[in-house]
């Protein structure tokens, strides 16, 4: 951990009608420490408190007929609405979660990390009323191509992702050479012992030799990205030397 701010640095609020479901994951290790620490600050919002009548209710029937409920508009607007009231002079981001949106990514877990203020807004049943989409939120995020049964696990993917990013939570090294971070996936990871099952640690790595090991690792990252997401490499920033090796394994397929 860096230096820890004042004010925190990030403050995410999570618009949900499960509040307990963050307990857990929020309630452990790194994001525990930051939110301790004051980096960031995380908080559940009950949806239900924005909603009106002795159920507050915050779902409804589709018009037009069919299966499944949709949440209200009323209460989200509401709820988005008082969380931008009391944050004061800064502007909220408002994000909706859905598998309609665009898709999650490091890129995007970078841009958020900048921003000083998320509103998540989690989704259960069918979705939302569309008026939330086009009235309310500024962006629609999916975490991928598959549909799960409400935003909270969504909104804690992004958060987790987000909040690591946030300057001071590591240390710049760890984000330099991790996967993703210039668009190629991480070199392989070795620990003690030298030879486990008979599986032996490259030796290289026990050499003591820095240069040879750094060049050894650039090229781990160069030929897993190949490999695993070509489609990667497309955007990855190479150097002439990153590009002859690339070029060296291409022509060692060729024969
Ligand atoms: N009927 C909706 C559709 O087909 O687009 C799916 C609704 S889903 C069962 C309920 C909620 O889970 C969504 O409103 C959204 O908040 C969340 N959700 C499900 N899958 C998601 C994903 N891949 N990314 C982000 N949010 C997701």
């Amino acid at each position: 951990m860096g230096e820890y701010a004042l004010a925190p640095r990030l403050k995410i609020e999570l618009v949900t009608i499960f509040p307990r479901m963050f307990d857990g994951p929020l309630g452990e290790s790194m994001i525990k420490r930051a939110v301790e620490q004051k980096l960031v600050q995380v908080e559940a919002i009950d949806l239900r408190l924005f909603a009106e009548g002795r159920h507050r209710q915050v779902d409804d029937e589709p018009y037009g007929g069919g299966r499944g409920m949709i949440f209200k508009p009323e209460p989200l607007f509401k709820a988005v609405e008082n969380l931008r009231n009391r944050s004061g002079h800064t502007r909220p981001r408002v994000i909706l979660l859905t598998p309609q949106g665009r898709q999650f990514n490091q890129e995007l877990a970078r841009e958020l990390a900048q921003e000083n203020h998320l509103i998540l807004l989690c989704g259960r049943y069918e979705g939302v009323d569309e008026r939330v989409r086009t009235g309310l939120v500024d962006d629609e995020i999916s975490i991928g191509d598959y549909v799960l049964t409400g935003g909270e696990i969504p909104a804690l993917v992004l958060t987790d992702a987000v909040v690591r990013l946030v300057p001071g939570f590591l240390e710049e090294e760890t984000l330099v050479e991790e996967s993703y971070a210039a668009q190629l996936l991480e070199y392989p990871h070795y620990t003690r012992p030298p030879e486990y099952r008979g599986m032996r640690v490259p030796s290289v790595l026990l050499s003591g030799d820095h240069g040879r090991i750094a060049l050894w690792r650039r090229q781990q990252q160069l030929e897993r990205t190949r490999k695993r997401r070509p489609d990667l490499l497309k955007k990855a920033e190479l150097s002439p030397a990153d590009q002859r090796y690339l070029d060296s394994l291409d022509s060692l397929n060729d024969q």
